[in-house]
């Protein structure tokens, strides 16, 4: 076995190689629960005390992996860096591992990722000769995990791409818990066609947990189900405080905002050092970058079909343009960075060509802006700002286990606009925290609502300060510790 260090995520990351794959480990220093205490109360930092109490000692000096397939970029990377931190806060030894995958592999999990949200994704098959692709892909994984994995450890298999590792972690003894964070809530042909595929490795896991009850396959037994819901670090790069000045700064420095920077722009990582942002953002524009005293309309999501950027932009120009000056800017990451996600690249040039198209004063207004992903922290602190700066949040995602965004924005007090679809419905209740709309496809309702932000500071305000303070109480850390920890108290016991 050999581990060597590389740099190239910005925060050290060992490359394990056994056998014919590596496998990457992200190293995320710790991170003390204690530390939530300003936010969410001693009382709510006792229950976290107690919990992390009885993981140590159920588990006794077993270690937790993480296993994934992308160290940065999407909700399951950015919700690991938060998982890893405050469990090695607690005292646990949790580690992160990331398989890797040629496109070959990723087109084939692209593809059981867009059918367990029902759709047809690329159309392709999803057959013995995709199962020998799929299988011979993660069989190089296994040596280089053996090595590391010891009989009694606990590993999570997070999504579909790792998830035929299953079989042979727990015939190695591992305690496994399959982490699936997509699906639907009404199963459809193509969600069964991705069930056919994954059954056979789900059912050699311990438990499977979900984002919804309603996520889980109908076979799989219920007392095999558990339910946690994601959540947010109000303290990492992404979501903690920045004054306006400094968000102002951040942006005009990385181009997405006009402006002249005067000051080298810093930021604080969250293992105490600091950086200096040096990228800029490529953002697609006709004439400057939009004015930072008027209204910005934001979506920050992968490049992925699901969040229907597109229809965002068209929503936008045919029912919201025009409104107070509103700008739209549609931000993603540099689509090279991504590496699990094949798609990013077609998604990005379908907007650039439907951009393309639209009349000369609608094209001024709508942005497109890829960020730098060199330096994960370096793109926090830039979706951090945008997020703050934007008058309205959207998520106009077609699906969507559990919308990120939606708590980040949230948790900044923005407004926000989103589909009522997956995860997002619990997320938000309309009215009061967000405004939802019922048919993600219905752009007249989703102009409208971002319309009447955008008309009323009032109501912005009211449901910027409701949905803080549900972040608060239902989407920080100590809330998904606390579930996790009971779930690997009860898996040990059980196994
Ligand atoms: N994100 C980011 N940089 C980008 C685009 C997205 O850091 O350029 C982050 C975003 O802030 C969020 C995550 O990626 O934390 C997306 O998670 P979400 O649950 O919204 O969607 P997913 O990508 O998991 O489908």
């Amino acid at each position: 076995m050999h581990r060597g260090r590389t740099g190239g995520f910005g925060r050290a990351l060992l490359v394990v190689v056994t056998g014919r794959r590596a496998l990457d480990e992200v190293v995320v220093d710790a991170l003390a629960p204690q530390v939530l205490a300003p936010v969410i109360g001693e009382e709510r930092v006792a229950v976290i005390e107690t919990a992390a109490h009885a993981a140590r000692a159920a588990l006794h000096g077993r270690r937790i992996f993480n296993v994934n397939s992308t160290a940065s970029g999407g909700g399951v990377a950015e919700m690991l860096q938060t998982l890893v931190a405050y469990g090695r806060g607690a005292g646990l030894d949790v580690r992160w591992l990331v398989i890797q995958g040629d496109p070959a592999f990723f087109a084939i999990t692209k593809r059981i990722h867009n059918r367990l949200y029902g759709t047809a994704g690329d159309g392709g098959p999803l057959d013995s000769e995709e199962r020998v692709v799929y299988e011979r892909t993660l069989r190089e994984h296994e040596d280089a995990l053996r090595a590391l994995v010891k009989p009694g450890d606990v590993v999570l298999v997070h999504d579909p791409q790792p998830a035929g590792l299953i079989p042979a972690l727990s015939a190695a003894g591992a305690v496994v818990i399959w982490r699936c964070h997509v699906g639907i809530d009404v199963h459809n042909e193509w969600s069964e066609g991705a069930w056919r595929f994954l059954r056979a490795y789900v059912d050699a896991a311990h438990a499977c947990v979900f984002t919804r009850r309603m996520f889980a396959p109908s076979w799989m037994a219920d007392e095999r189900v558990h339910v946690i819901a994601p959540s947010i670090d109000p303290f990492s790069t992404k979501n903690r405080e920045l004054s306006p000045d400094e968000v102002h700064t951040i942006l005009s420095h990385a181009g997405i905002i006009a402006g002249t920077p005067t000051t080298t722009v810093t930021f604080s990582r969250r293992d105490g050092s600091t950086g200096t942002i040096t990228r800029h953002a490529d953002v697609l524009q006709t004439g400057p970058p939009p004015p930072p005293e008027l209204p910005l309309v934001v979506q920050v999501s992968r490049w992925d079909h699901m969040k229907d950027m597109v229809g965002v932009m068209e929503g936008f120009v045919r029912h919201v343009d025009g409104t107070a000056g509103a700008h739209l800017m549609l931000v993603g990451p540099s689509v090279t960075g991504v590496t699990d996600d094949p798609e990013g690249a077609a998604v990005l040039d379908e907007c650039i060509q439907r951009r393309h198209l639209l009349p000369h004063e609608a094209r001024a207004r709508v942005h497109l802006a890829c960020l730098p992903m060199h330096d994960p922290d370096e793109n926090a602190t830039i979706v951090n700002a945008l997020q703050r700066h934007a008058t309205v949040v959207v998520q106009k995602s077609l699906a969507e286990g559990f919308g990120l965004t939606v708590v980040e924005a949230m948790w900044k007090a923005r407004p926000v606009v989103a589909s009522r679809v997956g995860g997002i419905a619990d997320q938000i209740a309309d009215g009061e925290h967000g405004l939802l709309i019922d048919d993600p496809l219905d752009l007249a309702a989703f102009g409208g609502a971002v319309r009447s932000i955008l008309e009323s500071p009032t109501l912005a305000a009211r449901l910027g300060a409701a949905a803080r303070e549900r972040a608060r109480n239902e989407f920080l850390g100590d809330r998904h510790l606390e579930k996790w920890g009971e779930l690997f108290v009860r898996c040990v016991a059980d196994a």
